[in-house]
This record gives C-alpha cells, sequence and structure tokens, in this order.
C-alpha cells in the first residue's frame, strides 16, 4: 500500500501549553490528547506517543501489538507523573494491520477521534468514551445539545488512569480514495461535521489539509489545543477488497465499568 500524510498541532488561543501529541511514522498514526494538572498531561501524551512509537518500524502492526503498547504506555504515564498525581490521555489512531490483506485497525480511548472520508462521505469511526456519548446512548441527550452539555469535556477512559486501558477495534478495509482523519476535541468542538467534510475535499494534499483545518479550529475559537492528522489510504481496489465490508469491532466494545455490553 502507498500511503502519503500529514500533520499539524496548536496550542489553540486559551490554553498555556500544548497537551495534545501526535505521531505520523507509518505503518501508525495516532494522537493524543493529555489532561492533568501542571504539565502532568504534555507529560501522559509524550510518553505514550513514545511508547507507540516502538512500532514503527515493521510491515504491520496486529491488535495484539497494539493492546501491548497501551499497557506499556499506561505503566509509564503512572511512573513518570509519580505517586499522588493523576494524568491521562486519549489516544485515537489507525495502523496498516498486518497480514497482508490491506486493512486499517483503527482505535480509541477517550474522545478524540477518527473520520474516514469515502466518496464524498464523512463518517465518524471510533466512538468516544465521554459522559455525553453515554447520554447520547441511553437516549437521554441528543447528539445537537451535546455541544452544550456542561460534562462534555468528561471522559470515561484514558490511558494513565487504570492498570489496562480498555480500547476499542475496529478494521477497515483500504479504499483507494479513502482518507483517514485523527483529531483532537480542540477541532472538533470548534468544526462541524460538514466543515470537516468541506475542507478535507477542498485540499488534495494531506500536510495543506492538516493545517488548514487546523488554523480553521483556532480561528473559529481555539478553545483548546488542536492537533490534526490526515493519511490518505494506499490502493486496495486491486486486491479485491470488497470496500462495503466495514467490520466492527474486533472485540467487544466494554462500558466504563469494564463490563462486556
Ligand atoms: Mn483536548
Amino acid at each position: 500500500m502507498r500511503t502519503s500524510w500529514g500533520s499539524a498541532t496548536d496550542r489553540g488561543r486559551v490554553r498555556r501549553l500544548n497537551e495534545d501529541a501526535l505521531l505520523a511514522q507509518p505503518p501508525l498514526f495516532l494522537v493524543a490528547d493529555g489532561m492533568g494538572g501542571h504539565d502532568a498531561g504534555d507529560v501522559a501524551s509524550r510518553v505514550t506517543v513514545e511508547e507507540f512509537s516502538r512500532l514503527a518500524d515493521r510491515d504491520g502492526v496486529t491488535h495484539d501489538d497494539v493492546q501491548a503498547a497501551f499497557a506499556r504506555a499506561a505503566a509509564r504515564v503512572r511512573e513518570s507523573v509519580g505517586a499522588g498525581r493523576t494524568a491521562g490521555t486519549t489516544v485515537a489512531g489507525a495502523a496498516v494491520a498486518a497480514g497482508g490483506a490491506p486493512y486499517w485497525l483503527v482505535f480509541n480511548v477517550g474522545d478524540s477521534r477518527v473520520y474516514r472520508l469515502a466518496d464524498g462521505s464523512l463518517e465518524q469511526v471510533s466512538v468516544d468514551h465521554s459522559v455525553v456519548q453515554e447520554l447520547i446512548d441511553d437516549g437521554r441527550l441528543r447528539p445537537a445539545d451535546a455541544e452544550w452539555h456542561p460534562d462534555r469535556h468528561v471522559i470515561t477512559r484514558a490511558v494513565g488512569t487504570g492498570p489496562v486501558p480498555e480500547a476499542d477495534y475496529w478494521l477497515i478495509p483500504a479504499g483507494s480514495a479513502d482518507r483517514l482523519l485523527l483529531c483532537s476535541d480542540g477541532l472538533t468542538q470548534e468544526l462541524d461535521d460538514d466543515a470537516i467534510r468541506y475542507l478535507l475535499m477542498d485540499q488534495p494534499d494531506p500536510q495543506a489539509a492538516a493545517q488548514i483545518l487546523v488554523q480553521a479550529a483556532v480561528e473559529a475559537g481555539g478553545r483548546d489545543n488542536v492537533t490534526a492528522v490526515v493519511v490518505d489510504l494506499g490502493d486496495a481496489r486491486a486486491a479485491g477488497v470488497d470496500e462495503a465490508t466495514i467490520e466492527r469491532p474486533v472485540t467487544p466494545p466494554l462500558r466504563g465499568d469494564g463490563t462486556e455490553q
């Protein structure tokens, strides 16, 4: 598969530090949004990216590789911030799946997101681990009202706040015209899906697309750190992969309390 990509990140207009971090090193792409007092969030996202970067020189990665990286990252976050302090980070990632077939393994913990642009339509692949998503799932909140909910920034899972992060996973066939967007919530709280879709379609170059998305979010308010990674997928049609097939999830989704749904 031939893959091209671009990335951008910005502190925004309000925050003192940029606690987002990103990794763009084939076969792995990732956005991490750190949280915690003082500079702990910055440390959490940075050490998590470091752990995942160990997978960067492979042809492809497996679900087990990602799960092991999550476990190492969680241990390092706890070790780095020290006893008595709490820090954590979200992760939204996409990796070329090992095994020959052109698939992407998408994964997330928290409310950073993975979107897929295919044939002009934008689909959110990942599902947030957040209080508002749980309220939406229970029918107690309309998606349109989520933006104004007082708990809109409260996430229900993070890397570093427990022994083993509970990630969700999806396998996506890689289509030749497809584009993935990985982003932190600083992007999605400033830009709606139509704006994201328009900017992704308007910019053929993935680096230009990432920069313009981040710039637009900063100009729209920049209330949080903003990060975007844009990945153009390689050609899968030649390999005969059925693009209509989206297998999700590959592991049973877990509720915030660790029980299976
Ligand atoms: Mn954020």
